[in-house]
């Protein structure tokens, strides 16, 4: 059973702490005099209170970066990667101090708490291998007495902007493989959870990592825009929603930066009728209600294709709801936990509002209920709306909580054209026994992650994340090759030694003869 960090201070007792930015290695006090309440989900009460940087500190933090990087980058890719091993095994012996931050400051039970650090911890071992993934390409004698190779460098300060639903893994899809491949950091997570994002930046400096290399500057949009137009920054990755993505990538690459901008979603899975339908309400319940559905992964589209399997699969979903338990995020029987923030509980019970009004059939209500003795903290149970509609907002727009639609199709072509159809192309799942059919969908599909009889295809670390559609802006993907090509420049060296070169000076375009 997962061992579950507790607290033992009772939190309600305690002030909320003022959390400080960490810049150049130390943390730094915040001077704006504004500030953001970092809320314990699970009690409903404000345990920390994080500044909001100023443009001033946000530039200290970029300055602090910018001097660090001639020095790292100048530092052997076996030294990085060494600092990274170390890392690793630091984030590993912490592993319960970091689960219980996720889970305090997230909501997220423990054990998904864990399993989401575990998923950013391998993005560290991948960047362990930064040596090998950084190796050029060499070419020998390409011409008389020339050669030809390619090297991968370092493209600078990279700014980092990331979203409260992974307050590790996220912030560790980015800085890991940044800071192996040379590059400098500034991170600005989510005022809603920042405390893994400040532990993780003393972490890399005890494994290692030079004072300067990772900052983290929390605050709201002054800072990001600070990062998005300075010119000292070469790189901005973001994670969060399609409004805001699309700001980051318009502004940040009007300032001539490199931007991956990954954003919201709307993943759909479609039931064929002859899947085993146990197993798809199975995928369901994890993929639909697990994290509270606050995952850019979580399905919260389910089309069953044909009635009898709507039928079959909405009378297993409602039998699964009634025993999932719903409860502190520190209890290990919890298999669902609060929402982030009030206001984010509220919208998503405003979603729910909607959806009646707007006809379609709610058959489980979630709405207001609170496990025993926890009637301050933002939680809700699993909703499950059927006979949803196209048109409705309930589809069209992402809801980000515990509800699941389901809307009927009569046939794979038409499950296939609503997919595709859809705004955002995250994740997408097909459940089904035909292997034509899943070849097919595969194929086919406009989504950037495909899963079959697979609800949440997270591609590993080795490979890379990202979605097509609304759901990403940008060309490059989340860690893995295009981690490491997001990270880094490529030159091409051609060279030659004076024994190659003829006399005279040569007017055409070379070529080989
Ligand atoms: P968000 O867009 O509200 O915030 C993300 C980051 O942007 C935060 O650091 C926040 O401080 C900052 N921000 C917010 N408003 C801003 C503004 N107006 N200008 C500049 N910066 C601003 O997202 P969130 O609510 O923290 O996270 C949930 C969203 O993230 C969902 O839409 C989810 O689908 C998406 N998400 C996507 C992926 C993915 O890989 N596609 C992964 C995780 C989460």
């Amino acid at each position: 059973m997962e061992t579950v960090p507790r607290d033992t201070t009772d939190a309600k007792a305690v002030a909320p702490k003022e959390l400080c930015h960490f810049i150049g290695g130390r943390k730094v006090a915040g001077t704006s005099g504004r500030f953001g309440d970092v809320c314990n989900p699970t009690l409903g009460i404000v345990t920390a209170r994080e500044p909001f940087a100023t443009k001033a500190e946000t530039e200290a933090a970029i300055a602090d970066a910018a001097e660090a990087f001639p020095k790292w980058a100048a530092t052997s890719p076996l030294v990085r990667a060494r600092v990274m091993f170390r890392f690793k095994q630091l984030i590993e012996e912490h592993m319960d101090e970091i689960v219980h931050l996720v889970s305090s400051e997230h909501g997220k039970v423990a054990s998904d708490a864990r399993g989401s650090i575990q998923r950013g911890l391998e993005v560290v071992e991948f960047a362990c291998g930064i040596g090998h993934l950084l190796k050029g390409e060499f070419s020998n004698n390409v011409s008389n007495g020339i050669d030809m190779y390619s090297l991968r460098q370092p493209v600078g300060v990279c700014a980092g902007i990331t979203p409260f639903n992974f307050p590790a893994m996220v912030p560790l899809w980015m800085l890991a493989v940044a800071v192996a491949c040379g590059n400098t950091f500034v991170l600005k997570p989510s005022e809603r959870d920042p405390g893994c994002s400040l532990r993780l930046a003393e972490l890399l400096l005890e494994a290692g990592a030079p004072p300067g290399v990772l900052n983290v500057v929390l605050g709201d949009r002054e800072a990001v825009d600070t990062l998005l137009t300075d010119p000292r920054v070469a790189a901005v990755s973001f994670v969060g929603s399609t409004p805001v993505a699309r700001h980051v990538y318009a502004t940040a690459s009007a300032h001539g930066k490199r931007v991956q901008a990954m954003a919201g979603a709307k993943n759909h899975m479609i039931v064929l009728p002859d899947a085993d339908m146990d197993q798809a309400a199975d995928a369901l319940m994890g993929a639909a209600y697990g994290s509270a559905g606050e995952r850019c992964m979580a399905i919260s589209v389910v089309l069953p294709v044909g009635e009898s399997t709507a039928d079959a699969l909405r009378e297993r979903l409602v039998e699964r709801i009634k025993t999932l338990k719903v409860g502190a995020s520190d209890d290990a029987a919890s298999e669902m936990g609060p929402l982030v923030t009030r206001d984010h509980l509220e919208r998503v019970q405003g979603y729910v509002d909607v959806g009646v009004q707007e006809g379609a059939e709610l058959v489980v209500d979630g709405r207001g209920k609170k496990p025993f003795g926890h009637d301050e903290g933002f939680f809700m149970g699993a909703c499950l709306f059927d006979n949803v509609k196209p048109e409705m907002r309930i589809y069209q727009e992402e809801i980000f909580g515990p509800v699941l639609c389901m809307l009927r199709t009569e046939s794979f072509d038409e499950a296939l054209r609503l997919t595709d159809e859809h705004p955002y192309g995250n994740g997408v799942a097909i459940f089904t026994r035909d292997g034509d059919a899943a070849r097919d969908f595969s194929t086919r599909v406009q989504a950037g992650m495909v899963g079959v009889n697979v609800p949440i295809p997270v591609p590993l670390a080795f490979y890379s994340f990202g979605g097509w559609k609304d759901s990403a802006f940008g060309d490059l993907n989340q860690h893995g090759p295009d981690g490491v090509r997001f990270y880094t420049r490529l030159k091409t060296v051609t060279q030659r030694w004076p024994t190659g070169i003829r006399k005279g000076a040569e007017f055409v375009m070379p070529t080989m003869k």
